[in-house]
């Protein structure tokens, strides 16, 4: 059977996580209310704005019953804004913006933006086949600290000082990317999600 996969719709990019799901073999369908979240075996959070995002989901009145389902081991896999909103702690957030907790570390957002606003790379992401991720950053956030039980995935090189940064990462069943994977039509990341989704169900 194939894995029914939400994608939070109250802001972002949705159509085209759809259509990538679609293709790495899940049911991909809208989730903007507590009840449709009860239905699916995964969520994808998109990227947009994580600011917005944080205020509509209060809106919407879906912060609890997402953190909520999130801390009971629903798989989730967040890209960009997504990445900020799973995160249990964010720098340069704004200061009533709040967190899923889902993941144990620190973001900065925004944090390649003084240079440069988007920008885009070839990765080697850990445990994809098929050679490196062609990816698409757009006013991105990085990992600035990861507890001990997260898995690191994939770094960037920042240009200008040639830092690697953290750039995507999992942590059980919560997978995440700064960058957007479903711009570029590759969908070797969302089917590592949509399998980590078959081994919950
Ligand atoms: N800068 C955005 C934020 O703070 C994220 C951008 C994106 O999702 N492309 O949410």
């Amino acid at each position: 059977m194939e894995p029914r996969i939400g994608i939070l719709a109250l802001q972002g990019d949705v159509r085209e996580h759809a259509a990538l799901l679609e293709r790495a073999g899940a049911r991909a369908t809208p989730v903007r209310r507590a009840a449709e979240l009860a239905e699916v075996d995964g969520l994808v959070l998109p990227g947009g704005e994580s600011t917005t995002m944080s205020r509509l989901l209060g809106t919407f009145e879906l912060l609890e019953p997402l953190r909520e389902t999130i801390a009971a081991g629903l798989p989730v896999y967040g890209s960009c804004a997504g990445m900020i909103l799973l995160a249990r702690q964010v720098l340069d957030g704004r200061p009533d913006q709040r967190q899923l907790d889902g993941l144990d570390v620190v973001v900065r957002r925004n944090a390649f933006g003084r240079q440069v606003d988007s920008f885009e790379a070839d990765l080697d992401f850990a445990g994809l086949d098929g050679g490196p991720v062609h990816a698409v950053f757009i006013r991105a956030p990085w990992v600035e600290k990861a507890g001990d039980g997260v898995d690191i995935l994939a770094h960037t090189a920042v240009a200008g000082d040639g830092t690697a940064r953290i750039v995507a990462i999992r942590q059980g069943p919560v997978l995440a990317t700064a960058f957007h994977p479903e711009l570029t039509g590759d969908e070797r990341v969302h089917r590592l999600f949509v399998g980590m989704v078959r081994e919950t169900t």
